[in-house]
């Protein structure tokens, strides 16, 4: 993100008598630039040698920079003028034509490579008998400012006189928060009939969720009700415990999602990632997390309860790429299979095969638009 911070200059009266000269001439050559592209001469391939000026080559450069985008923005305002007064002619009403601006106020722009915040003071170039030469200005920067300077990647300095002082503003990049950085951190979820749910932050924290077993367990004893129901075609029974079993499935989904949003407050999550899982039986994910007797289970339903809790929470929810989430060392990103309980790589890398995937998740930034398991629901 691009942000700007505004400094005052402390300039000698030399310097600023420089510096004065120095933006009425950066002004009246770009507004000369933009009044010979009005007049046909293209500017767009200008180079600092193009341009007779007065003005340290660094200047001159951007004296076409600015001239070209005034220019474009005038040939849109032509266009659009075009148009309406297609309209208003047709209406036997007065055209109207589009405006070149005309810059007044006097100021420059010096890019990342022609200025340099060195302590408090700014180096830039100036025209000083017939050649280039820098000078430091001096500034009265916060404590902030300085930190902010030194450690960010800089832009254009503007410099520009307000009533009688002059200023210079500068853009920085902050960088976008990432990662855990004590505002807050990220979760991986990972679903599976084994573990319900398991979820790891990019805080190293662990916590699973549900008892897979149970819900198992669970679904078999229906499914057994179910099979006597169906041969002796007793369909108003059957309907009844398929809408029991259904309620106490969505009972779990509802509980373990709670949970999930539980944990993440807790952990100061912004950001919960679950794979993009739209069906069982419809992701590579089938062979390891197979069960023809469960196949009826809804991620999906689980991964819908999670969002729209996060959502409330104000945790914002991702989904990703589930490809190889499960088989992937999240030390050293080679892929293999996990033999018994643990997750041996060769790199020296050893955790709870579990774990694998929510971690995985958490670290991926294969980010896949929305969840397409809304399409299959
Ligand atoms: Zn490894």
């Amino acid at each position: 993100m691009q942000l700007s911070e505004t400094v005052r200059l402390y300039l000698t009266k030399e310097q600023y008598m420089l510096v004065s000269e120095m933006m009425t001439t950066y002004i009246a050559t770009v507004n000369r630039l933009v009044a010979d592209a009005v007049d046909g001469r293209s500017i767009a391939k200008f180079t600092s040698k193009d341009v007779d000026a007065y003005l340290p080559s660094a200047l001159r450069n951007q004296c076409v920079r600015d001239a070209n985008s005034v220019f474009k923005k005038y040939q849109k305002a032509c266009r659009e003028a075009d148009r309406r007064n297609a309209r208003r002619s047709n209406l036997g009403k007065n055209v109207q034509q589009a405006a070149v601006t005309i810059l007044k106020r006097p100021c420059c722009y010096i890019n990342n490579q022609g200025f340099r915040v060195r302590g408090t003071d700014i180096e830039f170039p100036v025209m000083m008998d017939g050649r280039t030469k820098r000078i430091a200005v001096r500034t009265r920067m916060t404590e902030r400012q300085k930190a902010l300077f030194f450690g960010a990647k800089l832009g254009t300095m503007r410099i520009v006189r307000k009533n009688g002082t002059i200023m210079a503003q500068i853009v920085y990049e902050k960088p976008e928060q990432e990662a855990s950085d004590g505002e807050g951190c990220f979760m991986g979820i990972d679903l599976g009939i084994k573990c319900p749910a398991v979820s790891r932050c990019s805080d190293g924290s662990v916590k699973f969720y549900g008892n897979g077993r149970r819900n198992k367990a669970m679904r078999r004893h229906f499914a057994a009700k179910r099979k006597a129901l169906q041969k002796a075609k007793h369909q108003e029974a059957l309907a009844r415990i398929n809408n029991k079993e259904q309620r106490i499935m969505k009972d779990i989904d509802h509980k373990v999602s709670r949970e999930i949003i539980k944990t993440a407050e807790k952990h100061h999550v912004k950001v919960i990632k679950m794979e993009r899982l739209s069906n069982i039986r419809t992701t590579t994910r089938t062979s390891r997390k197979n069960n023809p007797s469960l196949h009826t289970w809804s991620f999906y339903r689980l991964a819908q309860y999670i969002e729209y809790k996060a959502r409330l929470a104000g945790i914002e929810v991702l989904y990703v790429n589930p490809a190889y989430t499960s088989q992937t060392c999240p030390n050293c990103g080679k892929r293999h299979h996990a033999d018994d309980r643990n997750f041996v790589c060769e790199c020296g890398f050893r955790t709870h095969r579990d774990i694998v995937g929510a971690w995985n998740i958490c670290s991926s930034t294969e980010y896949v638009g929305g969840s397409d398991a809304r399409h299959a629901a």
